[in-house]
Formats: structure tokens, C-alpha cells, sequence
């Protein structure tokens, strides 16, 4: 039988209350890892997510925290750490939108973006790099001392009109994660990204509720479907996996085509 990707390595990963970290969270737990599944404000949604992977025959546990306060962080590990004892792997997966044309934008939304989306990230890697650092490789666990994944967003190289504090945060996510990268690669410390192109979840819902809105939707991605939580969750798991042990400092687009400048397919 194949061995499981991630048997006895454990993850924290942000936000996995829904969408696409609730995906990660059910595939990285399939997986073997044992999960901590964070939350911001829906503590019953978590729950919900730690009872489903722990009738699964996984460990997982529910822990609040705003990933954009240092101490709510702070305490994510410790509570992580009581529970589990190591951390093999960080999801920096939270993440909102608050969207406004440009002249109409307010400071409040400019920061509320950077602040969850950018510092957020900063936050939790700067946690999970230290741990990492403290516990060096566990030898017949995983030949990384630890692995960050930071989820990006094809708006890391997309501009988008309307959403410029949200695009700002995820081309800050692109140098942030590739200079952590950089830096901590000779501690055996892999940092990469995931840039997800339209994934059905409620942070874009008005992309797909309707068949008109899903038709617009499909003419900006060529393979022609909606991408799926577990399309997220299966290149997490793999990502985090010792079969990607030579991966890092790059993201990964998983967008069905959608960063293949689509307006061109005939001749622009
Ligand atoms: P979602 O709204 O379902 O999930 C976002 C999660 O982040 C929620 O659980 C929310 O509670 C959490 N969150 C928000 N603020 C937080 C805070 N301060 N502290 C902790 N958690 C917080 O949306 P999603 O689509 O699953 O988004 C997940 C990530 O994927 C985001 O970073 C988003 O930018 C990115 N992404 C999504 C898509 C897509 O098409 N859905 C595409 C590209 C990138």
C-alpha cells in the first residue's frame, strides 16, 4: 500500500474554516497530517471541519485567531504545539477582499487587505520559521525542517481594476515568499506559493451564483471549468510532500489556463 504523503507530519493552516483552506485542511488530514484548523470568527464552522476529519479516523483541533494580531498568532502555535507537540508545515491561507474603485477606496480597506492578506503572512511564517529553525529535520518524518505555503492568487501577476488593495497584497505575497525562501533554504526550510485562479468559493460567489455570472466567468479560463477546493487541497498536500522536496521560492498557478492571456486565443 502507497505510504501516505504526510504520515506523522502535522500543519497549521489559516483560515480553514471554509473554501479553499477547509479544503486543504480535508486533504492534508487524508494525507496523515494531523490539523490545525484556524479560524477568525465562525468557531462552529471549525468545529464542524475538526468533528468531519476526526470521524475520518484523523487529529485535528479548532483554534481562533486573527492572523493579522501578533499575539492571536503567537498563541495559534502555543495552542498547536500543546496539542501536537511539532509543526511540520504552515498554511498562510486567510484571506478577504474589500473591494472599491480606486478613487472611492478607504484607508480602512487599503489596510484591512494588507494587514490580513500580507502582515498576516508575515506574521505566521516568521512563527513557523522559527520553530523550524528550533527543531532542525525529523529524520524519517520528512527531508524538509519545515515547509511554508503561502497562498497567492493569479492576481500575484494579474492586475485587477477595482480590487487594487487585494492585488497589491497578493504582489507583495510573490517577493515576500520568494525572499523568505531565499532565506531560510539553507535552514532545509521550503517556501512556496499557490496562485488559484477562479475556485468556487463564497469570497467570489457573485463569479459564479448565476449561469450568466459563471459564463463570463468561463470566458477568462480556457480549460472551461470553475476550479474546485480539492483541485487546491491535492497540490497543498503534494506541495508539503517530500516528493516536492526540491520545490521552492516559486508559486505554482492552478488557474485552468487563466494566466494565459485568454483575450489572444484568436490573434488579440
Ligand atoms: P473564503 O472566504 O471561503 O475563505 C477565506 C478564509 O479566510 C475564511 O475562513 C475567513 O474566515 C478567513 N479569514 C479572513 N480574515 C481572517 C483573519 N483576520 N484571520 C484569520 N482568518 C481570516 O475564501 P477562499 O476563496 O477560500 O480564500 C482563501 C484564500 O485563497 C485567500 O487568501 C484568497 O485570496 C485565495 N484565493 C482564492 C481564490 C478563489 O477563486 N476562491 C482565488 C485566488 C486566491
Amino acid at each position: 500500500m502507497e505510504q501516505l504523503k504526510l504520515k506523522g507530519q502535522s500543519a497549521i493552516i489559516t483560515g480553514a474554516d471554509s473554501g479553499i483552506g477547509k479544503g486543504v485542511a480535508l486533504a492534508m488530514a487524508a494525507a496523515g497530517a494531523k490539523i490545525t484548523v484556524n479560524y477568525a470568527h465562525n468557531g462552529d464552522a471549525a468545529q464542524e471541519l475538526v468533528d468531519e476529519i476526526k470521524a475520518s479516523g484523523g487529529e485535528a483541533i479548532a483554534v481562533q485567531a486573527d492572523v493579522s494580531k501578533e499575539h492571536d498568532v503567537q498563541n495559534m502555535f502555543s495552542k498547536h504545539l500543546d496539542a501536537f507537540g511539532y509543526l511540520d508545515i504552515l498554511v498562510n491561507n486567510a484571506g478577504l477582499q474589500k473591494d472599491a474603485a480606486f478613487v472611492d477606496m478607504t484607508l480602512e480597506d487599503w489596510n484591512t487587505v494588507i494587514d490580513v492578506n500580507l502582515t498576516g503572512q508575515f506574521l505566521c511564517s516568521r512563527e513557523a520559521a522559527k520553530l523550524f529553525i528550533k527543531q532542525g529535520i525529523r529524520e524519517g518524518v520528512s527531508r524538509a525542517a519545515g515547509k511554508i505555503i503561502c497562498m497567492s492568487s493569479v492576481h500575484e501577476v494579474i492586475p485587477w481594476a477595482g480590487h487594487v488593495n487585494y492585488a497589491a497584497s497578493k504582489g507583495g505575497i510573490s517577493l515576500f515568499m520568494k525572499s523568505v525562501a531565499q532565506e531560510l533554504a539553507p535552514h532545509k526550510i521550503r517556501v512556496t506559493g499557490i496562485g488559484p485562479g477562479a475556485i468556487q468559493t463564497p469570497i467570489n460567489k457573485d463569479a459564479w451564483e448565476t449561469p450568466e455570472a459563471l459564463n463570463k466567468l468561463l470566458t477568462l479560463i480556457p480549460y472551461k471549468r470553475i476550479g474546485k477546493t480539492e483541485d487546491i487541497g491535492l497540490l497543498a498536500t503534494w506541495l508539503a510532500s517530500d516528493e516536492a522536496d526540491y520545490i521552492t521560492g516559486t508559486t505554482i498557478f492552478i488557474d485552468g489556463g487563466m494566466t494565459l492571456y485568454p483575450g489572444f486565443v484568436d490573434n488579440g
